[in-house]
C-alpha cells in the first residue's frame, strides 16, 4: 500500500487549470482569455523593453547569487514604497513604514495574513466579488474568509451603498481588504469621493485597512496617480498594510517580485513590526528571490527608467483599452441586444462581462474560447486579429 493511497486527485485551480485546458485544446482559433497576464497584439509574451534593457545591465555587472536577508533586497523595498506611497509621504520620510520583499503579491499577502492570525485576528473582510485566490490564500493562514457587498451585477457598476453599509456592519477591529485600483475581477473602482468616504467609514469602526495593489499603472495608465486611494487613506491617518506585485505593471510574472508593508505609528514600532514579519518569513521559504528586485531597483532608482517604464506600462493599458472599445463595437455592430457599456466602463486587465455560469461553458465547449465560470475575461488575451472572434461568439452564446 503506497503511503500516498489515500491522496484523493484535487480539482485543478479554476484560473490555471484554464490554460492548460487550453493548451490541451488543437482548435486553430481558439482563445485563452483566462489568465491576468499581458499579451502584445500578436497574442505573444510582452518583455517592457527597458526590462530588457536592465536585465544587460545585470549580466553585465557579473553580480553573485548570495543569500539575500530574509527581508530581501533594502533599496528595492525603499523604491517600491516610494512608488506606491509617494515620495513625499509623511511615514515614508519619518521611516516609519516597515517593508519587506516579499513573493509576489501572493506571497505578500499570504505573510501578511499569518501576521495577523498570530496576533490575534480569526477573519479578514474582502469584497464579493474579489480575486479568486484571496480566499484559500487567507484560510490558509488561519483566517475566516468574510464577504462585504461589492458589486451589482444586475447593472453591471459598484454597489457603493451596499458597499458603505456592509463595512459599517464589521465588527470593530476587524481587518478590511481593499483593492488599490483596477478591481479584480470587477474592474470597477470606487471614485475619490467615494474612497473618502470608505476611508471615514473605515476610521470611525477603527477597522485596519489593509491594501491589495497588483496593478498599478494599469488603471488609469499612469503608474504615479493609481495609488490614489492608499495615498488617500495614508493622509487620513490610516495604518494601513499594502502588499504590491510588481508582476502586471512590469511584466515580471514569473520572476515573484513583490513586498509587503505596514504604516506603523513610530520607528521603533516599525521595527518590531519588520522583526515579525521576519519570523514568519524565515521558516516559510527563508529568503526571497533576487533577479526580479534588481530588475525593478535599477529600473525605479533612474529617473529616465522610471519614465520609460511609466510610458510602456501606459502602452499597455492604451492596448487594452482600444480592445475594450473594438469589443463593445464589434458586438453592437453585430447587433447584441445586451448592454455592453460596462466593458469600455471597467479599467485594469478585465471585463466582468456579465455572462452567466451556462454561457461560459458554451464559449468554451462551442467556441473554445476559454475565460473563467465568473464571465471575467482578461482583456490582455484580446487582440485586434481575435476581437471580431470573441465579439461573434459571445453574440452567439448571449443571443
Ligand atoms: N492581487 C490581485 C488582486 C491580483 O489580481 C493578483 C494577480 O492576479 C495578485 C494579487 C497576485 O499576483 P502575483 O502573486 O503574481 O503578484
Amino acid at each position: 500500500q503506497s503511503p500516498w493511497a489515500n491522496f484523493t486527485q484535487a480539482p485543478p485551480d479554476p484560473i490555471i487549470g484554464l490554460t492548460e485546458a487550453y493548451q490541451n485544446d488543437d482548435f486553430p482559433q481558439k482563445v485563452n482569455v483566462g489568465v491576468g497576464a499581458y499579451r502584445d497584439d500578436s497574442g505573444m509574451p510582452f518583455v517592457l523593453p527597458v526590462v530588457r534593457q536592465v536585465e544587460k545591465e545585470i549580466t553585465a555587472e557579473e553580480l553573485d547569487h548570495e543569500y539575500s536577508g530574509i527581508a530581501g533586497c533594502p533599496s528595492f523595498v525603499d523604491l517600491a514604497m516610494k512608488f506606491a506611497y509617494g515620495e513625499d509621504c509623511v511615514p515614508l520620510l519619518e521611516g516609519r513604514i516597515a517593508g519587506v520583499q516579499t513573493l509576489s503579491g501572493t506571497g505578500g499577502l499570504r505573510v501578511f495574513g499569518e501576521v495577523l492570525n498570530s496576533f490575534g485576528h480569526t477573519e479578514i473582510h474582502i469584497p464579493n466579488p474579489s480575486w479568486g485566490n484571496h480566499v484559500p490564500i487567507f484560510r490558509n493562514a488561519g483566517l475566516d474568509v468574510k464577504t462585504y457587498s461589492y458589486y451589482n451585477k444586475e447593472n453591471s457598476s459598484l454597489d457603493f451603498e451596499g458597499m458603505i453599509a456592509d463595512i459599517k456592519n464589521i465588527p470593530e477591529g476587524k481587518c478590511i481588504l481593499l483593492h488599490v485600483c483596477a478591481h479584480n475581477p470587477t474592474g470597477m473602482d470606487p471614485q475619490i469621493d467615494q474612497w473618502k468616504e470608505i476611508s471615514s467609514v473605515v476610521k470611525e469602526k477603527k477597522l485596519l485597512p489593509f491594501f491589495d495593489c497588483a496593478y498599478q499603472g494599469f488603471a488609469s495608465g499612469d503608474a504615479r496617480i493609481d495609488a490614489a486611494s492608499l495615498r488617500l487613506f495614508v493622509e487620513d491617518g490610516h495604518k494601513v498594510a499594502l502588499v504590491q506585485s510588481f508582476s502586471k505593471n512590469m511584466g515580471l510574472y514569473g520572476q515573484r517580485v513583490g513586498a509587503l508593508s505596514v504604516v506603523a505609528d513610530s520607528q521603533e514600532e516599525a521595527q518590531r513590526v519588520l522583526s515579525q514579519l521576519k519570523v514568519h518569513i524565515r521558516p516559510s521559504y527563508s529568503n526571497p528571490p533576487r533577479h526580479g528586485a534588481r530588475i525593478v531597483q535599477k529600473i525605479l532608482s533612474d529617473e529616465q527608467k522610471t519614465d520609460a517604464f511609466v510610458e510602456q506600462c501606459s502602452s499597455m493599458a492604451g492596448r487594452i483599452n482600444s480592445m475594450r472599445a473594438t469589443l463593445k463595437q464589434t458586438l453592437e455592430d453585430l447587433g447584441s441586444s445586451r448592454d455592453w457599456s460596462h466593458i469600455t466602463k471597467q479599467i485594469g486587465m478585465f471585463a466582468y462581462s456579465g455572462l452567466t455560469k451556462e454561457e461560459v461553458t458554451v464559449l468554451r465547449e462551442k467556441h473554445h474560447i476559454y475565460c473563467t465560470l465568473d464571465g471575467r475575461i482578461s482583456m490582455a488575451g484580446v487582440t485586434s486579429k481575435n476581437v471580431k472572434y470573441i465579439a461573434e461568439a459571445i453574440h452567439d452564446v448571449s443571443k
